[in-house]
């Protein structure tokens, strides 16, 4: 089988709301750009990556003379192909590649008629968990939505627990100055004493900061503290102070860093992110890595419609060692690009797709109508605030939102 050609289409999907985090907000929508890879067997392959517009269209449209000709079973040749990690020192194709690995591994299922677990080693698991994922949320125009105090934290975390299942409570913090966070994560503890928690200010606390503030939480059922602070060393120096294990979705992202991990440790439990790590077979490489040495894995969640939600769940399906709820931002959206609108979760659950390939498939009717919103509303800055104009953040950060915002 050869590919033929590859398609990008960048689309916006909306949110319930305008959520913030430590560096901005998501403006209400996300932007993701879709890709289908086609072959000379008819059979087309999904894939996703986050942001998009003209850049990421035109970036896998140059990627095209790499791809023509290849057949989409070499996927280990497909790495080389495109991000060779000498040659991509010029052009950082990492996320790309992830796009591509994503759309190959579909059109492989579909030609076997196999799911893409099936491809990974079979699944461990039926279904995947996933957290709550609590943000502090803007009120919408009509006023409704504003997640701010703890009172309105607890409610949206008894809403979405009452209509999801999630037992696990993860709060995306670094909005607010940390005394004021706490109060907000103790209240949730309160509120929820049979549940699990998680905590992950986005790396905006100095050491000291994030020391102080998990020394609060140590009693707490937390599952980890996930990235307190920025960098390997910061982590090493909370991990020696604080007794709850360390995570991290944004200083061990590749293999490099996995290895300087694991001979220094300063993270107990690895993310994995099937954009960031540049596909789903990478992950699944890396999951091996801390299975022997013993540190902690979950699923990460970058923001994701249906194709990207569906290399999660083939992820979570295989990894024997995944003992957290994965993350996903995918019950904030409103809609979504695959047939049959959003998937449902089920106890906090979400079952792994059983049909070919990811085991999705594009509603055109839908893509075309996000495409359009795309092309009526433009990008937004994600590392922007659309309430706090000219603001952004230091790391550490020692501008934080007033509590009246
Ligand atoms: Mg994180």
């Amino acid at each position: 089988m050869k590919i033929t050609d590859i398609r990008a289409t960048t689309v916006t999907v909306p949110l319930q709301g305008i959520i913030r985090h430590s560096n901005g907000a998501h403006w209400g929508r996300f932007v993701r750009t879709i890709v289908e890879v086609e072959t000379d067997e008819g059979i087309t392959g999904l894939g996703e990556m986050g942001g998009g517009g003209e850049s990421a269209e035109l970036a896998f449209r140059g990627l095209k003379p790499y791809l023509v000709g290849h057949d989409p079973f070499e996927l280990e040749n497909l790495r080389f192909a495109i991000c060779n990690p000498t040659a991509s020192l010029y052009n950082n194709r990492t996320q790309l590649h992830a796009a591509i690995e994503f759309a190959c591994l579909d059109i492989i299922g579909k030609k076997l008629g196999v799911p893409v677990y099936q491809l990974l080693g079979g699944k461990v698991r039926d279904s995947v968990p996933f957290a709550s994922y609590l943000f502090f949320r803007y009120a919408n125009e009509d006023g409704s939505g504003e997640v701010r105090t703890p009172e309105q934290l607890v409610a949206y975390a008894r809403a979405l627990k009452e209509t999801h299942g999630f037992t696990t409570h993860k709060l995306k913090g670094g909005v607010f100055a940390p005394e004021y966070e706490l109060e907000c994560f103790l209240a949730l503890a309160e509120a929820f004493p049979e549940d699990r928690l998680r905590y992950d200010p986005n790396g905006a606390y100095s050491v000291e900061d994030s020391i102080w503030f998990g020394k609060r939480i140590e009693h707490l059922k937390n599952d980890y503290y996930e990235d307190p602070t920025w960098g390997l060393n910061g982590l090493r120096r909370v991990r020696e102070m604080v007794r709850i294990p360390t995570a991290t979705n944004t200083v061990v992202v590749n293999f490099e860093q996995l290895a300087a991990n694991v001979l220094n440790p300063a993270v107990d439990v690895i993310l994995l992110d099937t954009t960031f790590w540049g596909g789903i077979r990478p992950c699944i490489k890396a999951a091996g890595v801390c299975e022997t040495f013993q540190l902690g894995v979950s699923v990460h969640s970058s923001g994701e419609l249906g194709i990207q939600l569906a290399t999660m769940l083939h992820l979570g399906a295989v990894l024997p060692n995944l003992a957290f709820a994965a993350d996903a931002h995918y019950h904030h959206l409103q809609d979504d690009i695959i047939v049959g609108g959003k998937m449902r979760y089920e106890n906090g659950r979400i079952r792994v797709p059983d049909k070919p390939g990811l085991g999705v498939e594009l509603d055109r009717d839908k893509l075309a109508e996000y495409a359009e919103l795309y092309q009526r509303l433009g990008g937004y800055p994600y590392d922007r605030d659309p309430k706090r104009p000219g603001w952004y953040p230091l790391i550490p950060n020692d501008r934080f939102a007033p509590t009246w915002l």
